[in-house]
This record gives C-alpha cells, structure tokens and sequence, in this order.
C-alpha cells in the first residue's frame, strides 16, 4: 500500500556539500545552484554558513550569496552557525533559519570547532536564545551520533543528552547526522527510539545520512518508519566531512526524492528539474502506482 503524507527535504548541497569540495565556488555559481534548487521547487535549504571563512574558504562570502539569491515565500533559507558571532552575521543576511552543528564525539567536536562539547553546548545556548529572539527558526544538528571515526561507537544516552540539552535551549528539530555513513537500519530504529524520549513531542526529529557504504537510503526508510519526516540531502550526492576520514557524500537529493515519490509521500520538488533535462531517466522509472 502506497504511504501517504509529506516529507520535507533539507537540500544541504550548497553548504555542507560544496564544503568539501576542492574546487572554490565563486558567489555567481552558488547562487545560480541555490535559485536553481528552488526552481526546481526545493522549499527548504542550507545554503550558507557564517563560520570563518579562514577554517572553511569554501564557505566564505555568505553575505553576497544571500543578497542574492531569489526569496520566493514559501522557501526556508538556512545558515550554519557555530558561535554567537554567527548568529549575529546570520541575522544580518537575513536568513529564515539557523542551524548549529556540534559533535556527539569529544574527540570530533574538539576537531571540528576547536571546543570541548560542554562548551560548545553552552555557547549554543546563547546563540538559539538569540536567534529565538530574532524570530528565526532554529536546528540542532548532532553529528557523529552513529560512529566517530576516531572514537567508534558513541553512548546513545551521551546523544540523547546532547539532543536534551539543545532542545531544552530552543532548538525545534535536531537532525540526527551520520557523519561517517556508518550507520544501519536498525542502529537508526534504536537510536531514534532513544532520543525521541528525551525530547518534548514539539520538537522535530530529523535525519543526516551519508551512503559511504550505501547503506544511507536504507537508514532512511527505517527513520521513516519511525515517522521521520525530515531529511537532509545534497544534490548529486555532494559532499564529505574535511574532519571525517574517507566519509563520502550525503544521500542524494534526487535519489531520495525519487524514492519518497515512488513510495506515496509528497516531496514538493520536481523530480526532472532535480536532475536536470540532460540526465533524466524519470521516463525510464516513472511514479510507481
Ligand atoms: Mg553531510
């Protein structure tokens, strides 16, 4: 029996999938992938980050990308960021959405901010506050939450505190991420199981997933029949993680829209404009019904 329902696609391509990219983007070739995404009829995207740019070049110029890209209603612009600083700057730009990306790893999140988890935690509280306070939507983004590459498997109650904690400071989904694609299905069921108890029934569980060994789509399927209906997704399948080692890229935006429309759910965007008129097999493997 088909599903029935909407599930929302977070395109992360323009940020965390051109952060790993060698090759630096100029501000014209991000904008034209942002307002061609929302051409595509994508409601909801990572499209910058206000981190420094001295750590991420991939990621500077924030602000000229979001003076210009298109802002038709209806679609949610979101930016990372990993101080107050950020927030400020992402107020500035005017984005609909923040987002704050911490570890559930020790090791991890002193590799990728600099800052022990504790600290980060506390200095996210500052900055939800404030982003509450502007009026923006705000996500919790935990990464490593499946496996760290330097540390291995991590404690689901560590995770669930760290979900606790950020929805505690105003956080209205928190995205479970699995950095390093390490992930199976069940593992998923688990861990959902376990942090959906922690957290208040307002708050939005969400999934990050990576098919580093092409087990993503499966994780996805398990977190939708969690009732999961979040995910975030690259175009193309883009994207890595400069601090995980070999992790390849995020589940496919396509793919797993194509998957979700095949199913019965309702995704928004266009499958044919997702993959461009010259690559499309849409013809090949149409709406199963
Ligand atoms: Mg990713």
């Amino acid at each position: 029996m088909p599903a029935t329902g909407h599930v929302e696609i977070c395109e992360v391509g323009p940020r965390d999938g051109l952060q790993s990219e060698p090759r630096l983007w100029s501000v014209a070739e991000r904008v034209e992938l942002i307002d061609r995404l929302i051409a595509a009829g994508v409601k909801h995207i990572e499209a910058v980050s206000f981190v420094n740019p001295k750590r991420v070049p991939q990621m500077a110029d924030a602000e000229p990308v979001m003076a210009r890209i298109s802002r038709p209603p209806g679609v949610t612009i979101a930016g990372l960021a990993l101080n107050l600083r950020g927030v400020e700057r992402a107020i500035d730009a005017g984005v609909d959405e923040v987002r704050f990306a911490i570890a559930a790893s020790e090791t991890f999140n002193e590799k990728n901010q600099g800052a022990p988890i504790a600290a980060t935690l506390a200095g996210f509280e500052a900055g939800i506050k404030r982003a509450a306070d502007a009026g923006l939507r705000r996500a919790g983004i935990i990464s490593t939450v499946f496996g760290c590459p330097f540390e291995g498997p991590i404690a689901l109650d560590h995770v669930a505190a760290i979900a606790k904690r950020l929805a505690h400071a105003g956080a209205q989904d928190i995205i479970l991420a699995d950095t390093i694609g390490a992930a199976v299905p069940n593992q998923v069921t688990e861990t959902l199981e376990t942090v959906a108890k922690a957290l208040p029934d307002d708050v939005r569980l969400g999934c990050h997933f990576h098919n580093t060994r092409n087990t993503g789509f499966a994780n996805a399927a398990a977190a939708l029949d969690h009732g999961v209906r979040l995910f975030d997704a690259s175009i193309g399948g883009i994207g890595g993680c400069p601090f995980a080692p070999r992790a390849t890229g995020n589940i496919a935006s396509e793919d797993l829209a194509h998957m979700l429309r095949n199913m019965g759910y309702e995704v928004g965007a266009d499958l044919d404009k997702l993959i461009g008129p010259k690559n499309s097999s849409t013809r090949r493997c149409p709406a199963w019904s």
